[in-house]
């Protein structure tokens, strides 16, 4: 894709920060490459794609994205193999995903050129911020925010899509443990919860910070209608064990449609683990724990790829998964890993040369 031939405007910085950063102590997302890319939508197109210093934007106060949340974002990332090639993996997913997002936000889809051609000539711009070494990588997050001054409650005539990157290393979370929702919802029918729409994080901070309270650290939703039905968290989709077999809620217009998701679903299916895509009761995972055959529950996401979970609470009933030698996160989680790495075989074309 790196010889389409569309004019990117490169103004680079004099000197990189690169030295000044310990990438052996990260914390996720606080520090950013040197470089960004930026596009603005002005008079009904995408205009003058450019990549430029990392730096703070000038925006008039009014812009609508300040008022009514009209944004969207994407998380992807790059990874380092051991001949310093640069990989990314499946991200034509989020490409489309994020015009999936727009759409639904009223924000006008962003070209595939215009993304690629960004995104590559960035990844090559800042190919030394990323590390080699699993676990190792660079967090990439385009957006888009609606940048027209004007507080008229409508969809803006202007918009901002960018690229900025920020080393990442894996880290253990300790052991997480989560609480199924009883009272608050985070996606309505017929709402934006399938989108990656700004609002859907920030209506999550609050009940979450009441079960951080409680000593847990994620909440697992479920459905808005009767809190009988668990969905997702708040960035991973998630799935059970129950004995071998894997469950996973379906898609639909609540649900993020997570690439990590349905890759384990399909690495799943090749390695003869049997998976039920179907709606999961919150009585039958209860259930599960009682009498034991419940034996895992992960997280699938871009961002920590697979996160084992330690526990849950519900209706004041706590319930401790037990440890497993050979866990199906761990296995889901070295599969996956070792396709981005580039350490395996691809078989479904999943990895991205950069
Ligand atoms: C981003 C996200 C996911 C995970 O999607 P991936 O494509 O696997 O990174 C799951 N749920 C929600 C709500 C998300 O925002």
């Amino acid at each position: 894709m790196s010889d389409l031939s569309i004019d990117i405007k490169i103004t680079k910085i004099s000197e990189s920060k690169i030295s000044t950063v310990d990438f052996d102590n990260l914390t996720f997302g606080k520090i950013f490459t040197d470089h960004m890319f930026v596009c603005d939508y002005i008079d009904g197109t995408w205009q003058t794609p450019e990549i430029m210093p990392y730096q703070p934007l000038t925006i008039d106060p009014s812009a609508r994205v300040f008022h009514y949340g009209q944004a969207v974002f994407e998380g992807m990332k790059a990874f380092k193999d051991e001949n310093d090639q640069i990989w990314m993996f499946r991200p034509e997913d989020n490409f489309n995903r994020i015009n999936k997002s727009s759409h639904r936000m009223a924000i006008p889809e962003f070209p595939k050129e215009f993304f690629f051609e960004g995104l590559t000539k960035l990844l090559h711009m800042e190919k030394d911020w990323i590390q080699k070494g699993k676990g190792n990588s660079l967090y990439i997050r385009p957006f888009v925010i609606a940048t027209e001054a004007a507080i008229s409650a409508s969809p803006s005539n202007s918009y901002k899509f960018m690229i900025i990157c920020s080393p990442a290393q894996s880290y253990y979370a300790g052991e997480v443990k989560v609480l199924f929702a009883e009272e608050f919802s985070r996606a309505a029918d017929g709402g934006v919860g399938y989108a990656k729409a700004a609002g859907n994080y920030g209506a999550q901070f609050y009940p979450t910070s009441l079960a951080h309270a409680k000593g847990y650290q994620q909440i697992i939703w479920t459905d808005a209608n009767t809190h009988e039905y668990l969905e997702e968290a708040g960035t991973m989709n998630i799935f059970f064990r129950v004995g071998d077999t894997l469950l996973t809620a379906p898609n639909n217009d609540r649900i993020l449609d997570g690439i990590t998701r349905k890759s384990v679903i399909q690495l799943a299916k090749d390695n003869g683990i049997e998976v039920e895509v179907r709606r999961v009761r919150v009585d039958e995972i209860k259930e599960a724990a009682k009498n034991g055959t419940l034996k895992e529950i992960f997280g699938a996401g871009t961002a920590a790829v697979i996160n084992p979970i330690a526990g849950f609470e519900h209706a004041g009933d706590e319930f401790d998964l037990p440890k497993m030698e050979d866990s199906y996160a761990s296995f889901f989680k070295q599969k996956l890993m070792d396709i981005q790495y580039n350490v395996s075989e691809d078989p479904h074309g999943w990895r991205f040369k950069v």
